[in-house]
Parts: C-alpha cells; structure tokens; sequence
C-alpha cells in the first residue's frame, strides 16, 4: 500500500509515522522548503506541545465536537503522546500542567518528529504543493502536485486550518475536502483577539492587566466569564483571557453584547467601598483624580474617572456616596463593546473545517471517498490554549495512521 500525506505540521509527520510503521510505502509532502513552521512558532517558540492532563480534562478544553474525539483521544491519550515524544525529547511540565520541550524550543519537537519519520523511512518531498486529488469512483487514487501527479492508495491530508497562512496552511485542505464531496463548516477565527468599538480602549493602549475577571453579556444573560490575563491593543483587547473568550463568540452575533471588566474581582463591591474609604482617609484632601494610586495602575485612573463621570477634581472627602458608587461601578465593570473578532489569519487556530460527521472517528476515513483520511486543525474541531491543540493533530493523526 502506497500512502501520501499532505502536509509537514504535526498531524502530517505523525499520521505519516505511523502509516509507515504499519507497513505502508509514504510520502509526505510539504509545500514549504522545511516541516513544521507552524510547530516553529507555537507557544512564543516554546511549543507547548500537550497537556499533562487525564482525557477528560482534554476533551473538557475542546471547544467545537469534543465527542467526535471521545473515542480518538482514548485511543492516543495526552499521555500516550508525553511518552511518545519523551522516547526523543526532554519534556517538562509547566503551570496549568502545560507541557513544553526541557529545551524551551520549538525547534526541538520538530527534530523528534522528523527523527521518527527517518526511522520509519517515510520519503519527505518539500516545495511541492498539492493542488487537487485524483478521485474516481469513490475512491482515491492520488494527488496532482505543481510538479506532477502522483498515483496511491490512500491520501491523508494534513493541511490544518486557515489561520497564520504564511506558515502554509491556507485553506488548500478544505478545497480537497469539497472536492469530494464533503461539506465543509464555515471558518472562523479562535483563539484570537477582539476588535472594540469607541475610543475609550485606545488610551489603555498597551496596558497589560493580571489578574482580572472579564464577563460578556447580552443584556442580563452571562454568555462567557473569566478571570486572569489581558491587555490592551491598537484594535481593542487581547491575552489569554480574551482569546479563551473569542473561542465562543465566534459563532454567535457580536451586536448587543458588552463586555464588563472587573479590575478588582478578588473584592466584593462592599470590601472594595471599605478599601476606597481607607484609601481617601489615607490620602485625605486630595482630589479624586490624586487617591487612586493605591488601588488603580496609573494608566487606569484617567479612563476611571471620565467612565464614572464623577468629577476627578473633586476632593475625595467631599464625594458624594452616589458618586462613590459610580466610581466603584467603573471599576468592577468598566464596560467596552465588542465589534468583531479579529481575522482567521491572526487566528492562533481555525474553527470550523471538515464536518465531523462525515468522517468515521475510528479510523478518520471519509466516508465519501475510501481510501481518503483527514487529521489536525482541518477537521471541525478546535481546542483552547494549553497544548491542546497540538494533541488535537497527534491524537487524530495517530488514528489516520493505524487505520
Ligand atoms: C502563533 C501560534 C501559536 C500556537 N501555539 C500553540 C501551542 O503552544 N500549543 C498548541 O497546542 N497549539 C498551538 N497552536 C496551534 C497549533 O499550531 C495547530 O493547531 C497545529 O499546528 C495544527 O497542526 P496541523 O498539522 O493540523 O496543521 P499545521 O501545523 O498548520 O500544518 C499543516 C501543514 O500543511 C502544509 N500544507 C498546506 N496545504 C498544503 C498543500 N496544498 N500541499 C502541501 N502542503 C500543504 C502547510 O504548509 C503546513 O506545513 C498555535 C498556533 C499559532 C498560529
């Protein structure tokens, strides 16, 4: 049996691995001059490759049809896939059980990766971009490149998603996929930042906040909460907690949603008055605007202020209670308007791709087209950040490759 793979990311090198130890002839195909130049930039160049967490735990970190993967990630656990990578690589776990290279390099995954393939002899053929299958009857029987056409068995594509496209993955996977026949659910960013309306977001530009607690609503109705990182951008405002965020907004309609940072969640609005006091008593005299310091990072104080609309000249022994509580208001929910999603392309990954339904999860074959597989980012499913991702590829791989 003759195998070829389309794409060099992680779910290309591990389905291609393990093809070959199985006994098949493979040839993986990359259109770029190297593998993995996604893999190269993944967790700021640290690659934070799995999550040392039990299945449950991954499949409560994906996002769009963890059932689909029960069964995968059972087969090829988080933990399968450590030990896996351990047999050629230093591991070591981090905060939030966040698995990354003893190294702290990318680079490092890569070579153990294109070390298993070397040892399983799958052929590797760079700058080659596939442009088509070739189909017939309902059965695969090969790949049209830029160069030439290529006749196999089986095809597994490996083209991930649409997002960072300068690292190869463009979309070609999805063209594959309609190509035969399958539908393919609409792309949309994940993991990705949030465009705001009004002017008020650009002077926090660059402010970066730990330790927060932000929650987007539709009039009264929580629709996602959260508490830790963000910051302030050109566009609006990013970080982990916005980008968890993005991952369930991008499905639903931005319009009337607000977004409410509370700047000071560990106090409740009671112990936060109580502290506002201490702090006016402290600061006794001065203006509003000079008795913050404690409380609020500097940049923060301004936007405060002018959002509560109490006077910041005013001084803080002659505030009113009413006042006092509009500015306790600003600061447990100073409040921003969504007005879109940033692009697929700045997209950390892709949500939507090859509908799952359509693929049979025992083994990633389509089930329009026999003899044609599909793994990784390609495929509807996405995850949240924490190495999950990438454990998406190899445990969806893993089973492409022992069909
Ligand atoms: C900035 C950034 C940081 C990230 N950090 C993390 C992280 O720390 N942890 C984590 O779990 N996930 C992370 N991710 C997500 C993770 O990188 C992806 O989910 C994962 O790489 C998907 O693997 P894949 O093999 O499906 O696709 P890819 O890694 O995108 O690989 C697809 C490959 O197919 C090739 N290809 C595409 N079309 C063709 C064609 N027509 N012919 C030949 N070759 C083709 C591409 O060139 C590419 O090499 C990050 C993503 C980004 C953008």
């Amino acid at each position: 049996m003759f195998t070829v793979v389309i794409g060099g990311g992680p779910a290309g090198m591990i389905s291609a691995y393990f093809k070959a130890i199985n006994g098949h002839e493979v040839a993986l195909i990359e259109r770029n001059e190297k593998l993995g130049k996604k893999l190269y930039i993944t967790g700021k160049g640290r690659c934070n490759v799995t999550n040392d967490c039990e299945v449950e735990d991954f499949l409560a970190n994906v996002v769009t049809n963890s059932k689909f993967l029960t069964g995968i990630a059972r087969r090829f656990s988080p933990s399968d896939f450590m030990a896996f990578l351990s047999k050629k690589v230093k591991l070591k776990t981090e905060r939030g059980r966040r698995v990354y290279p003893m190294s702290d390099k990318a680079s490092d995954i890569i070579a153990c990766l294109e070390s298993y393939l070397n040892d399983a002899g799958v052929r590797v053929f760079l700058n080659e971009r596939v442009k088509n299958l070739i189909i017939e009857e309902s059965q695969v029987k090969g790949v049209v490149t830029e160069k030439r056409k290529i006749f196999c068995d089986e095809v597994i594509v490996c083209t991930g998603g649409a997002s960072y496209p300068l690292t190869g993955s463009s979309g070609d996977g999805y063209k594959f996929a309609r190509q035969a026949g399958h539908i393919v659910e609409d792309i949309r960013p994940a993991l990705v930042g949030i465009n705001l309306k009004g002017e008020v977001f650009k002077k926090l530009q660059g402010v970066s906040l730990k330790n927060v607690g932000i929650t987007v609503k539709r009039g009264e109705k929580i629709i996602f909460e959260d508490f830790g990182e963000m910051m302030f951008t050109h566009f609006g405002i990013s970080g982990p907690i916005v980008l968890t965020a993005s991952s369930f907004l991008n499905k639903i309609s931005l319009n009337d949603l607000a977004i409410f940072v509370d700047l000071k969640p560990a106090l409740s609005f009671e112990q936060l008055d109580d502290r506002l006091l201490r702090d006016f008593d402290k600061y006794k005299n001065k203006q509003i605007k000079n008795s913050l310091n404690d409380l609020l990072i500097k940049s923060l104080i301004p936007v405060i202020i002018e959002e509560s609309g109490v006077d910041g000249e005013t001084k803080n022994n002659e505030l009113c209670k009413a006042d006092r509580k509009k500015l306790l208001s600003a600061i447990k929910s100073l409040m921003f308007k969504p007005l879109s999603l940033r692009g697929v392309e700045e997209a950390i990954v892709t949500s939507g791709g090859v509908n799952v339904k359509e693929i049979d999860p025992k083994t990633m074959q389509s089930k329009k087209v026999k003899g044609l597989y599909f793994a990784g980012e390609v495929i509807d499913v996405d995850a949240l950040t924490g190495g999950y991702n990438i454990t998406i590829a190899a445990c969806t791989a893993y089973a492409a490759g022992n069909a």
